[in-house]
């Protein structure tokens, strides 16, 4: 089951020139092919149609004549010859009108690409849309939460108001998920991201220790390069240098989002799959590992990503999400409620002075939550 979902977009100058091209030169790509298939027609009648492989040799052929078909996104010059593929398709059999030349003149125009690899995607507040060969557009969609995994294609338009806007095909969820009439509690922490109150455990990525060696590398390079820059004189504009270094630290700081997400997109899933009501932690704050900076901060986004999920996926699923207060959660027992008093991070396993039951740290933390979550569920 696949969705439209309409988005208007805000290109620069630089990039609606390029959009622009891109409809003129899959508008010209179409034209000629149809050109030449009627030509084709017209010298002998009895021909079969074309097959779609013989069409994009067709395609390459045409490519190496107009070189600068190269300037634009070249899955949307694909994209042109397939849709007219399929016109001639519907047409044999009977389903549609003989395909069309375009006109320059059409006052909304249009042009589709695919999704390769993760070329089409949504920055993390959704307010940028990546799209292939034009980076970054600003962008306004009306829907909340696009998860990029479901973008299968986009089309590119200019309405007749001279206005940009894209609609992108997803694939649509199943919106309901089987009463599972189970219950869990979520503790999330640093060595394992999440522990469930059943002892199920999601580990780490431990993406700081992937990663920090080349972030650092390119940190340093990206500082130097700015002295450099001013001891020269030279605007950071226009410091080749520093622009490159300072590109190689979004690049990997993209790279962590993007491998984080789609594993806490993976967890989080399973959950709503699996649990009807998942109990979970308000967001506390670390102040431990210091000195460790990406480790923090990818901590802290990777739990703020996975309570927004949690909340957005059971809403969705018609599922129940309940936040609770981290108040004392690592040192109650959880099986006689006795508060032993605060433990230290070393501290993993205790038992209980009062029940003796043995604990794990963050099981018994996961067990709280979980009770206080049901205890809230019922209040309300
Ligand atoms: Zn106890």
């Amino acid at each position: 089951m696949y969705k439209g979902i309409k988005c208007k977009i805000y290109p620069n100058k630089k990039q609606k020139e390029l959009i622009d091209m891109t409809f003129g030169h899959t508008r010209f790509v179409w034209n000629e092919m149809l050109n030449m298939m009627n030509t084709r027609y017209k010298n002998n009648q009895s021909l079969k149609p074309l097959k779609r492989t013989q069409l994009s040799v067709l395609l390459t052929q045409l490519k190496r004549e107009y070189t600068w078909l190269k300037d634009v996104d070249s899955v949307a010059i694909q994209c042109s010859v397939l849709t007219l593929f399929e016109t001639f398709d519907r047409f044999f059999k009977k389903q549609c009108k003989y395909p069309k030349f375009k006109s320059k003149k059409h006052v909304s125009q249009s042009y589709t690409s695919t999704i390769r690899g993760n070329n089409i995607r949504f920055n993390e507040n959704q307010r940028y849309i990546k799209l292939p060969k034009l980076n970054w557009v600003k962008c306004r969609s009306s829907i909340q939460h696009i998860e990029n995994e479901r973008i299968k294609s986009v089309t590119v338009k200019r309405k007749s108001s001279g206005q940009y806007e894209i609609s992108l095909l997803v694939e649509s969820e199943n919106q309901t998920l089987h009463k599972t009439g189970k219950s869990v509690g979520i503790d999330l922490g640093l060595t394992d991201l999440a522990i469930l109150s059943d002892g199920q455990r999601f580990k780490s990525q431990k993406l700081h220790l992937k990663y920090q060696n080349q972030l650092h590398y390119w940190e340093k390079r990206m500082a130097r390069r700015r002295l450099q820059a001013k001891k020269q004189g030279v605007s950071l504009i226009d410091a080749k240098n520093y622009q490159k270094a300072k590109q190689q630290v979004a690049r990997i700081h993209e790279k962590i989002t993007n491998t984080r997400n789609d594993y806490i997109h993976k967890i989080t899933t399973y959950l709503v799959e699996n649990y009807d009501t998942i109990a979970l932690e308000d967001l506390k704050v670390i102040n431990m590992i210091k000195n460790h900076k990406l480790a923090r901060s990818i901590a802290n986004q990777s739990w703020q990503k996975f309570k927004m999920l949690i909340q957005y996926k059971c809403d969705r699923y018609d599922k129940r999400a309940i936040i609770v207060n981290p108040y004392k959660t690592s040192q109650m027992c959880s099986n006689c409620g006795y508060d032993s008093g605060k433990k230290t991070l070393d501290i993993r396993k205790w038992s209980c002075p009062k029940c003796r039951i043995e604990h794990d740290r963050d099981i018994n933390a996961a067990k709280n939550i979980l009770k206080i979550g049901l205890g809230q569920a019922l209040v309300k």
